[in-house]
């Protein structure tokens, strides 16, 4: 018998990802796009690599990516970390959530968690020996329920894990709820881990906020960040954390015997990319725009319900007008039956194992891939 848990799990990503190339199929299920970040992002980690930046940076991050990311903050939201201690650059956001878990969460402590939720936190909360406690947002609007909020913190709760924009749902935070939330924060005087992954993905008619910036959060949240989404290079893997030195101390105590440090070359390139324009940033969102326009249209017209995505590159449907009431079930046959790999939404609730209707699709893929999806499900379904 070898240590460790009975049966451990495959990611779903990792399922999904596999029966997509098994079955030759168009992979609309994990979250990364086909074609690689701005020529300039990636000139600058090849630069860095040819001028023999290899060896490990620094173990909270090179000066140079530290400096960028508090400067980002501070120019996008009047936040102000400081680059030398407010700031650790992670191997991804993954391990920037993974970290802070490891050093907030204490057997016995529990979190809550907007559900559905991105897979990673429930399984690094019970890595910290905690119990994640689902803050429930329900079709059709995802809304959070801010009545429920405070019933659900006990004195056992150490900390309120948000996601804005939020995975898989779409749904943005809007001031009121970040509001509610953080006087529940300073009343109940919790911790906030806030996964902001997303922030550059927000399309018209919202407004991405980080919560940091709300009266009495600054001292209480830990922010964290990743150049994957924004940037398209999602292999990259770098995320960070920010906040008030004393919170990221925290994080860097833990993350210091998790990886150490990690990806020289490309702290250098997302160095650079950090600084790009505003230009870079309204025709990054203004594309993904067009693309979730002609994806939730043509899964409109084959049938799904579509829950139009405020922000992030991922739209939840629900397959039951199409007679499924099980997500999961449908995801597994759809490569085969119709080419196209999509994520069941059940594998984000506490519970994965309860059938749930909602399956959803990524559209960070060029047009042409979308169409071509769209035309699969059109023959297949
Ligand atoms: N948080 C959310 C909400 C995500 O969707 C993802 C990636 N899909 C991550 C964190 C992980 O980010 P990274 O790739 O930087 O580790
Ligand atoms: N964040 C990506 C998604 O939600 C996947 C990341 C992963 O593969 N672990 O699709």
């Amino acid at each position: 018998d070898l240590p460790g848990p009975a049966k451990p799990q495959t990611t779903i990503f990792t399922v999904m990802s596999a029966l997509a190339q098994r079955h030759g199929a168009v992979n609309l299920g994990q979250g990364f796009p086909d074609e690689s970040g701005p020529e300039h992002v990636v000139e600058a980690a090849v630069a860095a690599m040819r001028d023999g930046r290899n060896q490990y940076p620094p173990m909270p991050g090179v000066p140079e990516l530290r400096e960028a990311i508090a400067a980002h903050q501070r120019d996008w939201y009047g936040l102000a970390p400081s680059p030398e201690d407010g700031v650790v650059v992670t191997a991804g956001a993954t391990e920037a959530i993974a970290a802070s878990m490891l050093a907030f969460v204490r057997p016995g402590d529990e979190v809550v968690a907007m559900e559905p939720f991105y897979d990673s936190y429930k399984a690094a909360v019970e890595l910290a020996g905690g119990t994640i406690v689902p803050w429930r947002l329900d079709a059709p609007g995802f809304r959070p329920d801010l009545a429920r909020l405070g019933g659900l913190v006990t004195e056992r709760t150490r900390v309120l894990l948000l996601n804005t924009p939020h995975n898989p749902t779409g749904t943005v935070l809007d001031r009121a709820e970040l509001e509610a939330v953080a006087r529940l924060a300073v009343e109940r005087d919790l911790l906030v881990v806030t996964d902001e992954v997303y922030e550059h993905l927000v399309f018209a008619g919202s407004r991405h906020e980080p919560v940091a910036g709300l009266p009495g959060m600054w001292d209480r949240t830990l922010s964290i960040g990743s150049a994957g989404k924004t940037f398209s290079v999602t292999g990259w893997k770098i995320g960070w954390a920010t906040g008030p030195a004393a919170l990221v101390d925290r994080v860097k105590g833990v993350k210091q015997y998790l990886t150490f440090a990690s990806g020289t070359p490309f702290q250098y390139g997302i160095a650079a990319a950090l600084g790009s324009g505003r230009e870079f940033y309204d025709g990054f969102v203004a594309d993904y725009a067009e693309r979730r326009d002609l994806l939730t249209a043509g899964l409109a017209a084959l049938g799904f319900t579509v829950y139009e995505p405020q922000g992030t590159y991922f739209v939840t449907t629900s397959a039951a007008p199409l007679g499924y009431e099980d997500g999961m079930a449908f995801c597994l046959g759809l490569p085969e039956r119709c080419g196209v790999v999509a994520i069941p939404n059940q594998v984000f609730y506490a519970d994965p194992a309860a059938a749930r209707p909602e399956v959803r699709f990524t559209f960070c893929k060029p047009r042409a891939v979308l169409e071509e999806g769209l035309e699969r499900l059109r023959k297949g379904l």
